[in-house]
Formats: C-alpha cells, sequence, structure tokens
C-alpha cells in the first residue's frame, strides 16, 4: 500500500513538472522519465503497480506530451510507435522484474528445503549406523557366550549328579543365561534379516495342540479353555509352523507366569476376515494403558514386572515373528480385568500382497 502511495505520487509529481516545462522537452524526455518511475514502482510494487504505472505513462505520452496536445488522438504513425515501444519496454520489464523475484522467492524456499533434507539424512544415518553396531555387538556377544556357557553347564551337571546342591544352582542358572543369550541371537538375526521365516498351509488345531503339550509342564493344577470356531470345515493360515509355535508358547507362558496360579487362560482361534485371529486371555493384573505398545520393545519390563523372571524379550520377539509372516500382535484389555494378547496370521487363501 505504502508502495502504491509513494509511486503514484511520484508519477502525478512528474508528470506535473514535465507538463509545466513541456514547451522546452522532447517527447523522449517523458518517455525516459515515465520509464524510470515505472521501473521503481515494478521493483517495489511488483506487477500489478508495474502495470498500472505503465498504462498511466501511455495516457499521459499521449495526453500531454504528443501533439496535437490535450487530446488521446494519435496523429503521426511515428507517435503510435513511441508509444508501443514505450508499452512493450514496460512492460517486459515488469514481466522479467517480477518472474526474477518469484524464481528468488523460490529458490529461497527450495534452499531451506534443503538444508533441512540434508540435516535429517544426516540424521538417519547416524541413526541407522547406531542400530547396525548394535546389532553386531549383540550377535558376536552373544555368540561368544555360547560355549563357555557350554562348558560351564557340562561341569555343573558332573556336580549335580553327585548330589552338590551348589552345582545343581549353577546348573540353573547356566539354564537361564542360555536361554536369555539364545534369546539374544535370535533377536538379532531378526533385526538383521538373518531368521528366515516360511510361511506355508498349517491348521490352527494342530499349532493349538503342539503349544499345549509344550506348556503343559508349566501349568501344575491349572487349566486351559481353548476354543476353537468350528462353524468352518478347518481353520487353515499360512504361518511357519515352529515358529508361531514359538510365538503361541510365549504369550501363554506369559498368562501363566503373570495370573493368579488357580485362574484358567483362556486360548481361542477364529477367523477374522482375511486372517486367523487368535486370543490369549487371563485373568492377571493387566497391563497399564502407558505399558501396552512398550512391553513390545526389546528388554522393556514394566515396573510391576515379576523381579528375576526374563530379560523382557519375549515379546518383542514374538511381534517381529509375526510382522515376518504379514501378521500383527497387539495387547487389549479384557472385559472383568486380565489382558488378552491377540495374533493375526493370514488365513490360507488370502490375498497376496503384490
Ligand atoms: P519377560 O516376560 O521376559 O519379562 P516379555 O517380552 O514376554 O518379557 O514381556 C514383557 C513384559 O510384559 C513382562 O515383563 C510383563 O511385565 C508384561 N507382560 C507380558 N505378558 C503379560 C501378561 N499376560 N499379563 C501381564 N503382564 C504381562
Amino acid at each position: 500500500m505504502r508502495a502504491w502511495l509513494w509511486w503514484v505520487g511520484l508519477f502525478v509529481v512528474v508528470t506535473v513538472v514535465l507538463r509545466a516545462s513541456r514547451d522546452g522537452l522532447d517527447v523522449a524526455h517523458a518517455v525516459l522519465t515515465y520509464l524510470l518511475v515505472m521501473l521503481g514502482g515494478s521493483v517495489s510494487g511488483g506487477r500489478p503497480l508495474g502495470f498500472t504505472l505503465t498504462g498511466a505513462g501511455v495516457l499521459s505520452l499521449d495526453f500531454f506530451f504528443q501533439t496535437p496536445y490535450d487530446t488521446l488522438t494519435v496523429a503521426k504513425p511515428l507517435d503510435g510507435f513511441v508509444l508501443l515501444a514505450f508499452m512493450t519496454t514496460a512492460a517486459v520489464t515488469t514481466e522479467l522484474l517480477a518472474a526474477e523475484r518469484a524464481r528468488a522467492a523460490e529458490a529461497e524456499l527450495l534452499a531451506a528445503e534443503r538444508t533441512r533434507l540434508i540435516a535429517a539424512a544426516e540424521h538417519a544415518e547416524a541413526l541407522r549406523e547406531a542400530d547396525r553396531l548394535k546389532d553386531v555387538v549383540l550377535a558376536s556377544v552373544s555368540h561368544d557366550l555360547r560355549t563357555p556357557l557350554t562348558t560351564i553347564k557340562a561341569l555343573a551337571q558332573a556336580g549335580a549328579r553327585q548330589g552338590d546342591q551348589n552345582a545343581i544352582a549353577i546348573e540353573e542358572q547356566a539354564d537361564r543365561l542360555a536361554r536369555l543369550v539364545a534369546d539374544l541371537l535370535d533377536l538379532s538375526r531378526l533385526q538383521g534379516g538373518a531368521l528366515p521365516v516360511h510361511p506355508e498351509p498349517n491348521t490352527a488345531e494342530d499349532l493349538v495342540g503342539a503349544a499345549l503339550r509344550q506348556v503343559a509342564g508349566l501349568l501344575g493344577d491349572r487349566t486351559v479353555e481353548t476354543k476353537i470356531d468350528f462353524t468352518e470345515p478347518a481353520l487353515v493360515g499360512r504361518f511357519d509352523f515352529v515358529q508361531t509355535l514359538r510365538i503361541l508358547t510365549n504369550l501363554v507362558g506369559n498368562a501363566i507366569q503373570y495370573s493368579p496360579s488357580q485362574s484358567p487362560i483362556e486360548l481361542s482361534v477364529e477367523r477374522d476376515g482375511d486372517n486367523l485371529m487368535f486370543a490369549v486371555a487371563d485373568r492377571g493384573p493387566g497391563i497399564a494403558p502407558a505399558d501396552r505398545e512398550r512391553i513390545f520393545e526389546p528388554f522393556y519390563r514394566p515396573a510391576s514386572a515379576v523381579a528375576g523372571s526374563g530379560a523382557g524379550l519375549g515379546l518383542a520377539i514374538a511381534r517381529r515373528l509375526a510382522e515376518l509372516q504379514r501378521g500383527t500382535i497387539e495387547y487389549a484389555e479384557r472385559p472383568g480385568g486380565g489382558s488378552i494378547f491377540v495374533l493375526r496370521l493370514p488365513a490360507d487363501g488370502a490375498p497376496e500382497p503384490l
């Protein structure tokens, strides 16, 4: 707005001055003066002001400075040419200036965006490198721990056979450590893509049966109620049997560990759209809302977790294994108290991803 006031004002002043000294002037003087005013207006006010000043300049040149004076007629062809030349020069300059301004603004935006992208890329690269290093360390440490552990276990076993109480305790702890090391190794393999899964058609019944046999020793006098939806001929999914068995026994094992020893555990399977849905439900304390996603992170154990049990790797491994087979694991609050862990895996015949 201020640019408009300024340059239109200047135009009027210039016109008055030129008009007053019209008799001693050539048209060229007026043309050049108006061009300068128009240029200034274009630079500070952009295209609209530039074109307005150009139009006003054409009219004023014709009216005041070309004979016959004080009419809007063009008497000689040369006068028409002067007006046309003025108009073309002014219009082209305004256009060029406007385009240049837009280009400069765009270049500024692009430069800012580029700086931001470079910073983001560097950050991502650093994170990837840190992650890779962590995986390398994890893999080599867990690998190197296995051999000494095997030796310790063998020696402890020999002592245990002779009734040595310390040796029995050592063997137990060596077993625990061996499980931890095996989990660590698997997690690092899973993250490095070195633990392949082979999904193939398997029935839910076989899987549930195998899982129940595996956890039988942990159950004590507790029961696992199975609910399998028999409205379909057979619940067949596409999954790696061994790795999925591992997921399911882990979920049932957790349910046993984290719920009161008298409460039953419910294991159900049904078809859910293109998926088979396995649900493991217990009557334990459930999981606080803030921990419901974090329990799937490696090494995360809520403050309330039973001291001295696992290392917090089970659910992280289970989720990775499910995802490798295009499945999911989720936690849900159980109505009436307790947890439900829901595992979804593609049903056989479900559409394959492209
Ligand atoms: P871990 O059992 O070795 O600690 P997991 O990854 O299997 O590791 O589980 C992570 C945490 O999630 C456990 O420490 C426990 O606090 C919580 N959790 C898992 N399953 C249940 C459950 N059924 N009920 C309550 N808490 C559970």
